[in-house]
């Protein structure tokens, strides 16, 4: 319903309300007078009536006694006679009776058996005159007057009234419409009213009451009518209310009463309550005239009004598309900035001053990074389109991964962080994990941020109650604290306090704002008490589900609790630490060979098995088969045939096993579209990287869908898999500059491992040949859309390998294919293909020149040396560790467990790291590095 209707609708309410409440106080108000009135009136009526039967009663006696005169003094011979003379036309008969009955009468005299016995009778004999109440005679009912006649009281006269007599007296007077006059005897027994048929029964609503309750009402008027009280009564017969005055007849000795009853209905009340209606009716009609007058009117606000709110919508979605396009394109130049200072920090050799330059050019980049992913969250809250991704995790890698990102920004401060987890914290919950973190980051990161020196502690416990689980935090620091009148402003949007304190500290005051938006999303709260100048302590309670009861345990408790120890020392030297992935096996579909080996090789580091196909189709069949079983599948998204989505569509909804069901499938795409992961969310995918594939990206990927704690604790001594910056063909690329490849680059995209980039260099120049010969034939025969597919293949592996020249060109042929452009095809095919033909050529060169100077190569490290090189490591001998190290660094190993052993090997005595290769076995580390020769397996020693 619109705002201008439901206006319209209040007022109408409100008036209605008004209008009812003032007719119903009206309608009390005059009632109440009038009623006051009308008894009056009636009480004044019910008099004159009295006035008018009494007056009747008496004429009647008074004929009566006339007549008993006359017979007194006659013969009783003479009776009859004098009777039909005397009586008038009033009595419809006459009889004189003695003690033992009639002895004349006229025809209609009252025939009664018993009439003797009445009372009034009796009377008459004993020198009363008196009327009797109704009595029913032959065929209806009479009264009788009965009379002594004159002086003796032996011979009565009775005189016959017929039993409607009174009725028609009264049935002229009408009150108001109905309302007429009634007469009762004093027994209760009706003489007389409007209803004949009421008096010739000899109806009697005293006794009917006794019968039947809906008579109760009227009965007790009659009760007091009948009591000889003056009065008013009201009371309610056939669902009709009546008001009816009432009074004893003055002229009757007999105790006869006499009632004016009329509906109240017919009253000048129920004139009010019709005239108070129609006033009703007339407002309410006015009313709905006057809103619809009015609607007229307040429709132009409302439409400024809507016309506004349409126009506070545009741009608040202007500004949200403007924060996600701005963000969007901010983050791709700043992840190059990021990763190329931390390129150029990687590959060392600066001076200090360089060094230090380079970091801050990174860190500062993060921070944008940080600012950007801020805002992009604010938006998207504020536009609605925040929704919560809830699964099962893992609590004690949930712990591990904020320690391991906050305990970082510490650097050289006299900082102490101690972490307190309750042993019983399930191990298992459910809820948005990234959001409990981004939670607890903001507030650890605030911690140390805003503490110089002292300690923050991290505290994690839990709750249950009838509400459900609940996840307890408490973030405590002892650093600059916040004044008290800034408590208030610390949840509002962009709102920093304390800036005299702050002002060294980055920040955009967006923090707090979105922690608490985020556990309001969740469900729970989040307090803060802070003493200015001493500390400060958040609580934060999360609503969360609870899935199995097992607890993380002391054990487990304990290593998180050390482990901040090892982060903290090893944050120092090493931006990435690759957790060791031995015991897993991926899967990676793309139709460029090349991107295969550009995963293939970024995955190395990891030491897991990486199996490669070719097609959707190929995969598809991999997982029906089931084996080998893949941790996770790396899926392209374009490819031909039978694209990554289709591929994904056809594993998840067709083959039906419970594997092909969960495995986690991972899109790999060269389209950064926005929109594009709730795309791929939606459509059976769990992650998604886009290419050019970023090492921290695949590095969290892996961690999120591959890592398998559990198996990780099974692991041998080496449970951190260093990078091998050093590969053993080091000095092979060294120097050598291929024109168009960003050498810098493609070494740090492949962790300095040589050996991995000759392959994907040799799979690049070969592929590439290929892919450049059908694209010139889909030129020939004009098809666009296999052109657009096939440059998007060599853009795809062009970024891999970090040839960033052949990647633009063949991205704006791509675009330029699919939008259907063939003139700009064709315009800028030619440039393309020479340069990317240039490149091939100077791939091809390097890749001969290198084969001709490269080491000599032996299958794997020769097994005495490896068994010297342990002796001379636990005795810690430095000399002889660096000469045995030369001599075995001076081959080429073909077997790649070997290459691997020498990388790990160099990196932990460059690191001085010497324990982690004395806690292998020697029959480890020979077992690691594989038989030294194809012919004869080595002989592998028992000692360790
Ligand atoms: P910012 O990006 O500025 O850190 P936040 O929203 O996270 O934004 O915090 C808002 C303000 O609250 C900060 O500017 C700081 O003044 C104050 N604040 C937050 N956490 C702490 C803390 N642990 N100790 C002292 N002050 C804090």
């Amino acid at each position: 319903m619109g705002i201008r209707s439901r206006t319209i609708l209040i007022i109408l309410a409100a008036n209605f309300t008004i209008i009812l409440i003032g007719i119903l106080a009206g309608a009390a108000y005059v009632r109440r007078n009038i009623e006051s009135y009308i008894e009056t009136d009636m009480l004044v009526v019910a008099d004159i009536a009295d006035r008018f039967i009494s007056s009747e009663l008496d004429m009647l006696r008074h004929e009566a006694a006339t007549a008993a005169s006359r017979l007194a003094m006659a013969a009783p011979g003479e009776w009859a006679g004098i009777l039909a003379e005397s009586v008038g036309a009033k009595f419809i008969g006459f009889a004189v009776m003695n003690r033992n009955g009639a002895i004349a009468a006229s025809a209609g005299a009252a025939a009664s058996p018993n009439l003797l016995e009445h009372e009034s009778v009796q009377a008459a004999f004993e020198g009363r005159m008196a009327f009797t109440s109704t009595i029913p005679s032959v065929d209806a009912v009479a009264f009788h007057l009965a009379v002594p006649i004159d002086g003796t009281v032996e011979y009565i006269l009775i005189l016959t009234l017929d039993g409607l007599y009174f009725s028609k007296l009264t049935s002229d007077y009408t009150i108001w419409k109905t309302g007429h006059i009634f007469i009762d005897d004093r027994d209760g027994y009706i003489i007389a009213n409007n209803r004949p048929e009421w008096v010739q029964n000899r109806q009697n609503f005293l006794i009917k009451a006794q019968d039947d309750p809906q008579y109760e009402d009227v009965a007790s008027v009659i009760k007091k009518v009948t009591a000889g009280d003056r009065g008013i009564g009201y009371y309610s017969m056939n669902g009709i209310s009546r008001i009816c005055a009432y009074r004893p007849i003055s002229g009757s000795e007999e105790g006869w009463v006499l009632g004016i009853v009329a509906p109240l209905s017919e009253s000048p009340v129920g004139d009010v309550d019709r005239g108070l209606l129609i006033i009703a009716f007339v407002c309410i009609l006015l009313n709905i005239v006057a809103a619809l007058i009015a609607a007229g009117f307040i429709k132009k606000p409302f439409e400024e009004l809507a016309a506004m709110r349409e126009a506070a919508e545009a741009d608040s979605r202007a500004k949200s598309t403007f924060l996600a396009h701005m963000s969007h394109e901010i983050r791709t130049p700043l992840n190059t900035v990021v990763g190329l200072s931390e390129l150029a920090l990687g590959d060392g050799g600066q001076d200090e001053e360089t060094v230090d330059r380079l970091e801050k050019i990174r860190a500062s980049g993060l921070t944008i990074l940080g600012i950007v992913n801020d805002i992009l969250d604010i938006s998207k809250i504020e536009a609605g389109k925040f929704e919560l991704l809830n699964a099962a995790y893992d609590t004690p890698s949930l712990v591990n991964d904020v320690v391991t990102l906050n305990i970082v920004s510490i650097g050289e401060r006299p900082v102490t962080f101690r972490l307190k987890l309750d042993e019983t914290l399930p191990a298992i919950l459910h809820g948005d994990n990234l959001r409990v973190k981004q939670i607890f980051n903001n507030l650890l990161s605030n911690a140390f941020k805003y503490t110089n020196s002292g300690e923050v502690e991290w505290s994690v416990s839990h709750e249950s109650d009838q509400d459900g689980f609940w996840l307890i935090s408490s973030i405590q620091d002892t650093g600059i604290g916040i004044k008290s009148e800034d408590l208030d402003k610390l949840f509002s949007d962009y709102n920093r306090v304390n800036m005299e304190a702050n002002r060294q500290v980055e920040g955009t005051g967006l923090g707090l704002a979105i922690t608490r938006r985020l556990v309001e999303k969740i469900g729970g709260s989040l307090t803060v008490a802070s003493e200015y100048g001493r500390g400060t302590t958040f609580k934060v309670r999360l609503r969360q589900g609870f899935v199995a009861g097992t607890p993380i345990g002391r054990e487990v408790a304990d290593n998180l609790m050390g482990l901040r120890y090892m982060l903290s020392k090893r944050a120092k030297s090493e931006t990435l630490i690759r957790p060791n992935l031995s015991y897993a096996r991926v899967l990676v579909v793309d139709d460029i060979a090349t991107n295969l080996e550009v995963v293939k090789g970024m995955m190395k580091p990891y030491s897991l098995k990486v199996d490669c196909v070719t097609s959707g189709a190929q995969a598809i069949d991999l997982i029906r088969a089931g084996e080998p079983c893949y941790s996770a599948v790396f899926m392209d998204h374009m490819m031909p045939n039978m694209d990554g989505l289709e591929a994904t569509r056809i594993i998840r909804k067709e083959i039906g096993t419970m594997y092909a069901n969960n495995i986690p499938i991972i899109a790999l795409t060269a389209n950064a579209i926005v929109g594009n992961k709730e795309m791929f969310l939606n459509n059976g995918f769990q992650d998604f990287i886009s290419k050019p594939i970023d090492t921290i990206k695949l590095d969290s990927v892996l961690r999120r869908w591959v890592r398998d704690k559990k198996l990780e604790q099974d692991l041998p001594a080496k449970e951190v898999a260093a990078p091998p910056k050093k590969g053993s063909e080091e000095t092979l690329l060294k120097g050598i500059a291929i024109k168009g490849l960003d050498m810098k680059g493609t070494l740090k995209r492949f962790s300095g491992d040589e050996g991995v980039i000759i392959e994907v260099l040799r799979s690049y120049a070969t592929a590439t040949g290929t892919i450049l010969g059908n694209m010139k034939e889909c030129l020939d025969g004009e098809r666009l859309a296999d052109y657009a597919i096939a440059v998007h293949g060599i853009k795809g592996s062009s970024y891999g390998i970090c040839a960033r020249e052949v990647a633009s060109l063949a991205e704006a042929l791509e675009k330029a294919a699919r939008a259907g452009n063939l003139p700009a095809v064709r315009a800028g095919h030619e440039t393309f293909e020479k340069t990317a033909e240039k490149l091939i050529k100077a791939i091809d060169g390097t890749l001969t020149r290198i084969k001709a100077a490269d080491k000599p190569t032996a299958k794997a490290p020769n097994p005495e040396l490896l068994r010297q090189l342990h002796e001379a490591v636990i005795s810690f001998d430095m000399d002889r560790i660096d000469a045995i190290m030369a001599d075995l660094e001076a081959l080429r190993y073909e077997s790649e467990p070997g290459r691997e052993l020498m990388a790990w090997l160099r990196e932990q005595i460059d690191n001085m790291t010497f324990e982690a290769i004395s806690k292998l076995s020697t029959q480890e580390l020979l077992a690691w590095a594989g038989p030294a020769t194809d012919s004869q397996p080595e002989q592998v020693d028992n000692e360790t």
